[in-house]
């Protein structure tokens, strides 16, 4: 008989009530008991959801204050010595490796972030080095397994596997994975020595890491660290669950290592139907289908899922599940007012997920055929009117859409000897402090309580004080300091045709950090200029050149949640020709230069090094391109890149055909030079010379030898001056000073030449 499964639920809560309560811990606004409190509410509200939807198989330990990766690594006596020394308490001991510590017993900064895999989410960077101990050590598997079955519900506990932590890890003192085999096995062995103990049925391991490309070490370390846990399991069942992803690199040998079951990615995982189809499925294991999108918001189409769970009908053991944690999803559609019925139909976020697998069972057991037919009806029906005359525009796009003429290297001429620009010149990334005032603006605004030419008026006249006082302190290039603009997608989505707002959908970015994706609800045009109102305002006041600012297609589509219905790649082209007609709009207004930030082009790189090309920067280069083909050879083209860490895909950003890219580079100490340098990049670059994501004010000195830095590696005509992001999140007193130290520094550069 065919069951339901979650691999794993959320946990920041309907109403992030997490968030909330681990922000006001954190000011010492509520104790610690008041916080347990609050997370176990979560927690039985949260199983209890699946078991009244009727979900057969409940994850635990999927509960986090912050990050379960972090979590695991604190459940192995994985923390550093610098955060032990502290002799906090347990709790605050995982705080102070999440968020940092400051305070009487010491000053140590929070562990690294990365973001997971291929989505928005990051997690904390465990740290491996010659004091690492691994023992089990953490009772939160255990009490929360308790927990769980002192509330009627039976759970298995999740955990993430000993390979992709090994994976994911930082390695100090010499250090490999390799070194940590034979404890981790240990270790593992006395958690499922444990579990035996308490008759549980069966146990978790989260091994995303095998959707990756692996190699032949991989393999080998992978099974020498199962073997041995396997063969020690005892009577625990043991399921190994991957996803973002299908596990070709090694199906055949893990489906071989005797796993009892298998939770594999029908979803992200183009080849898993494939692979199991070819090299077959373990007789006596159950697979464990993750059929229902974890990641995405749209509705399942049943039909769909009904032939491919078909095409497993062979399988013994056959359980249906998300394809990955819930955790990437927001809470329910139930809360939203602003969205008619009739749209939110076609969501399903994770209490509907729920839904749909119990529906899904239900079908295939005892033949809902109500459910089924509502279904069919939804996807039966006409969604959206397709917009004929912009799929003909896109069906039309020829070569010379994407292409600038004329090349850069002439481009580059002839715009030096027409903005006539001092060597070295200075700018910033487009954004000022967005002080309390301005977001008191925003809100009154929003809220009806002020009228459009009010706001305006406020907005106005902060560009003025901004552009004033960028001429004063003699910055080349100018901007006009965003203050119209809360989220640089956001404030775009709004001013398109084709997006829908939520009011509650929020996602976990990291720890307390949640973001709410707008979502790509049809075919995207613009409706009416976007930002030359307060370009062109901003470009009056000055004799200096102003930027205008725009978000690039791929940025606003990797942080949108996508449509299913048509590839992401018509998604892009049709963004992009929306920004191509403000880019057009901004220019045909007297804007000069223009920059288009591709903040978010490095995150959705595909996880398999060999899908990068093929599979992402073919359509995402072009979609770029397309933007600002059109301009003429003077117009000036910036981009900015949050991500510096574009190393391995550099021809593929040259390639952008932009005149200027500035990104972040304080950070990885300048490390991307070389590569620039060695792969003769010609687009002129601005590598960050100030950290924004620090209140730090870098000094002149500090600021001059980076500059020198920068000089040693590529030519002095190539080099813009700037900071390494937009400086919303900074004060007007730490910007002030960190802008005039800036300049200072390129002076002091320029009189030593
Ligand atoms: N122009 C944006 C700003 O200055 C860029 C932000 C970003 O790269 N994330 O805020
Ligand atoms: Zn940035």
């Amino acid at each position: 008989m065919i069951q339901t499964s979650v691999s794993s639920f959320l946990r920041i809560g309907e109403k992030r009530e997490l968030k909330f309560a681990t922000e006001a811990y954190c000011r010492k606004e509520i104790s610690e008991n008041n916080l347990q409190d609050i997370a176990r509410t979560l927690r039985i509200k949260h199983w209890q959801l699946q078991q009244t939807t009727g979900i057969d198989y409940i994850a635990s330990n999927d509960f986090s204050f912050y990050d379960q990766v972090l979590d695991t690594a604190n459940l192995f006596n994985i923390v550093p010595k610098r955060y032990r020394d502290l002799k906090l308490g347990g709790l605050d001991t995982y705080f102070a490796q999440a968020r940092g510590y400051q305070g009487k017993n010491g000053d140590v900064k929070a562990l690294a972030m990365k973001k997971w895999f291929n989505t928005n989410y990051h997690y904390m960077v465990p740290e491996f080095d010659s004091a690492t101990d691994i023992r089990y050590i953490g009772r939160k598997l255990v009490d929360e397994l308790i927990e769980s079955r002192e509330n009627g519900i039976k759970t298995r506990p999740v955990i993430i596997g000993p390979f992709t932590l090994l994976k994911l890890a930082d390695y100090k003192d010499g250090r490999k994975a390799t070194d940590f085999i034979t404890p981790f096995v240990t270790a593992f062995t006395a958690l499922l020595t444990e579990l035996g103990n308490l008759n549980v049925d069966w146990f978790q391991f989260d091994e995303p890491a095998l959707v990756k490309d692996l190699s032949l070490d991989d393999l080998a370390l992978f099974k020498a660290l199962y073997q041995p846990i396997l063969a020690a399991r005892g009577s625990v069942k043991t399921l190994l669950q991957t996803y973002f992803g299908d596990i070709r690199d090694g199906y055949e040998t893990i489906t071989a290592l005797g796993f009892d079951g298998y939770g594999l990615d029908f979803v992200e995982g183009v080849q898993t139907l494939e692979l199991v189809q070819k090299h077959g499925f373990p007789k006596n294991a159950a697979l464990f289908a993750g059929v229902i999108n974890g990641k995405n918001i749209w509705r399942n189409q049943y039909s769909q899922t009904l032939e491919l769970l078909n095409k497993l009908s062979n399988i013994t053991t056959l359980t249906i599940s998300t394809s990955c944690s819930l955790q990437h999803v927001p809470y329910t559609t139930e809360n939203e007012e602003k969205l008619s019925n009739q749209v939110l139909a076609h969501f399903a976020f994770a209490k509907e997920k729920l839904t749909e697998l119990a529906e899904l069972k239900g079908i295939l057991t005892n033949s809902d055929t109500e459910a089924l037919i509502k279904n069919k009806r939804l996807f039966d029906g006409t969604r959206i009117v397709r917009n004929t005359e912009l799929l003909k525009q896109i069906a039309n796009l020829t070569e010379a859409d994407f292409t600038r003429t004329p090349a850069f290297s002439e481009r580059e001429n002839s715009q030096k000897a027409h903005f006539n620009l001092p060597i070295l010149p200075t700018t910033t990334i487009g954004s000022f402090p967005q002080t309390r005032e301005v977001r008191a603006n925003r809100a009154t605004y929003r809220k009806g309580a002020k009228t459009r030419e009010d706001y305006d008026k406020f907005i106005l006249e902060e560009i003025k004080k901004c552009v004033q006082y960028q001429e004063e302190i003699g910055l080349d290039v100018l901007v006009h300091g965003e203050f119209e603009r809360n989220d640089m997608v956001e404030f775009f989505g709004e001013n398109l045709n084709g997006y829908v707002f939520t009011q509650f959908a929020w996602v976990q970015s990291y720890g307390t950090r949640c973001v709410k994706p707008p979502i790509i609800w049809g075919d995207v045009t613009r409706h009416q200029p976007i930002t030359t109102f307060y370009s062109k305002y901003a470009q009056s006041l000055t004799q200096k050149h102003v930027k205008g600012m725009l978000t690039g297609p791929v940025t606003i589509l990797n942080w949108s949640f996508p449509r299913e219905d048509i590839s992401l790649r018509e998604s892009a082209q049709q963004i992009a020709l929306a920004i191509q007609e403000e880019v057009l709009d901004l220019e045909a207004n007297g804007i000069e230069i223009i920059q288009i930030d591709e903040a978010a082009l490095r995150e959705k790189l595909p996880l398999r090094k060999s899908d990068w090309f093929s599979q992402y920067l073919d359509w995402a280069i072009p979609a770029f391109r397309l933007v600002h083909s059109k301009v003429k050879p003077q117009t000036q083209i910036h981009t900015h890149m949050c991500y510096a860490e574009f190393e391995d895909i550099i021809k593929a950003i040259d390639d952008m055909d932009a005149d200027v890219i500035s990104f972040e580079a304080s950070r990885s100490d300048l490390s991307i030079l070389k590569a620039l340098k060695a792969n003769n990049f010609q687009t002129q670059v601005g590598p960050g010379i100030y950290d924004i994501h620090s209140p730090r004010v870098p000094s002149v000195s500090e600021m001059t030898t980076t500059i020198d830095n920068i000089l040693a590696e590529l030519p002095l005509e190539k080099i813009w001056i700037n900071p390494d992001c937009g400086l919303k999140t900074r004060s007007n007193a730490e910007v002030a000073e960190s802008l005039v130290n800036l300049i200072a520094a390129r002076q002091a550069v320029i009189d030593n030449l």
